[in-house]
């Protein structure tokens, strides 16, 4: 692939590797790894505010507003590199999720306010979509936004707000008309997170990790200027957000790395006398997994080099979504094996110093909670009746 680049764009992939190198030090690196969270938080804002110094914090954002203005080469150049250097992507619901939606359809005042504290990630956001009955079903949803004055009244509960616990502000779906459709009576708010009336209760998923949290709204007063666009409009902008958290959950380049950690792991592990690798079931399932990646990377090219374009992702979003977690999962079911030739499932206190390699917790954990990779941003199911709607016009 590189051979094809020109000078020009190997120059700023050169560029790209050594403000990793430079950047994203080993220190920064323990702190990210960290399970205390208030570490892991400053270090995420630090990191964050590196690539706002560099310029470089909102590759998919239009220049007017902050964005670095990179065609799609440099886009996947620099994605590319990201991910081979292990460099943990930014956290999406401020940079890929409100940022967008905000400077699409808010107003100037809302442009001013909100952009520049979320590229220079001083304000952390978190998204307020799903409720207990409302998931697949999201226009079902019923936390209700009454008027009040200047003001609305909120009242209801949205569950699985990732990073809630960290969040100043939250974006949120909520019910301003129950008359017609039920699409249509749906608006976005923007909360801050400390107005009174909010409580925010953990949820500790089956990695042993809490980025999980219901957000609970009794009576939470939120002034008319926090409306994105008209009332009761809402779902159009939602629809807008949902393609670019899609596109953002392929996660092609990192599956690439992970898969070549999965080759140099398997390489080193000694199955019957020779290393795993040199078992030809083994590579057929690699290569397998290899052909398909390359064949996503391209889908993904041409969603890039469209929105590099002023386009916005459409129902290409829904297939990068499926065929990326597909790939997600089926990556992190061959760490599972490579690490289990040595070291079985083991409890989590057992580290790799007492017993095991290096990496089985951590392949524990990803497969664990990279099984949550076909739900979130819409179940796989739901994207393949949104192809089978859109695309195949069935
Ligand atoms: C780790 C994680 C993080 C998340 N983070 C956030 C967040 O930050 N903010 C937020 O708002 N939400 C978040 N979510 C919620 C996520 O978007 C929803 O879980 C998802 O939309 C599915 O909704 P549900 O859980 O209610 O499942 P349900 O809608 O109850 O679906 C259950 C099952 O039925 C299937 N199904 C449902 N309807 C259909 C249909 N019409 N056709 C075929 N099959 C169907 C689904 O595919 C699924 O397998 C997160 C979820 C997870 C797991």
């Amino acid at each position: 692939m590189d051979t094809s680049f020109a000078p020009e764009e190997l120059a700023f992939r050169d560029e790209v590797r050594a403000f990793i190198a430079q950047e994203y030090d080993e220190e920064l690196q323990g702190r990210l790894a960290s399970s205390d969270p208030a570490i892991f938080k400053q270090a995420v804002i630090e990191w964050q505010k590196r690539l706002y110094a560099k310029g470089w914090i909102a590759p998919n954002w239009p220049v007017e507003y902050g964005g670095t203005g990179w065609n799609a080469t440099q886009q996947f150049i620099y994605e590319s590199e990201r991910a081979a250097a292990g460099v943990r992507d930014v956290v999406p619901f401020g940079l890929k999720m409100v940022g967008p939606v905000i400077y699409q359809f808010g107003t100037q005042e809302q442009k001013d306010r909100f952009l520049p504290p979320v590229l220079a990630s001083d304000e952390w956001w978190c998204q307020g979509y799903s409720e207990p009955g409302a998931g697949s079903d999201l226009a079902s949803l019923k936390t209700k936004a009454v008027l009040d004055g200047d003001e609305y009244v909120v009242t209801g509960a949205k569950i699985w707000t990732t990073y809630a616990q960290h969040a100043d502000w939250i974006f949120c779906l909520v019910r301003t008309n129950s008359d017609g459709k039920k699409q249509q009576g749906i608006s976005f708010l923007l909360i801050d997170m400390k107005s009174p009336g909010i409580k925010v209760n953990p949820i500790v998923s089956i990695d042993n990790h809490h980025s999980l949290n219901e957000v609970e709204f009794n009576d939470v007063r939120v002034p008319v200027a926090n409306l994105i666009g008209e009332q009761d409009k809402g779902w159009t902008y939602a629809k807008s957000l949902l393609a670019h958290e899609r596109t953002a959950i392929a996660g092609v380049a990192d599956s690439k790395r992970d898969l070549d950690q999965i080759r140099q792991f398997a390489e080193q592990e000694v199955n019957g006398g020779q290393s795993l690798m040199s078992d030809p079931l083994f590579r057929a399932r690699v290569s397998d997994i290899d052909i398909e990646l390359m064949a996503l990377e391209f889908t993904e090219l041409r969603v890039l080099a469209s929105v590099a374009a002023g386009g916005a992702p459409g129902a290409e979003s829904s297939m990068l979504k499926i065929k990326g977690t597909e790939l997600q999962q089926a990556v992190q079911a061959l760490l599972m094996e490579v690490a289990a030739y040595y070291q079985g499932v083991l409890p989590n206190e057992l580290g790799a110093e007492q017993l095991g390699h290096a990496f089985g917790s951590k392949a524990r954990q990803a497969f664990m909670y990279g099984r949550a990779a076909t739900v979130y941003g819409g179940s796989n199911e739901v994207q393949k009746n949104i192809i089978a709607k859109a695309v195949l016009g069935l």
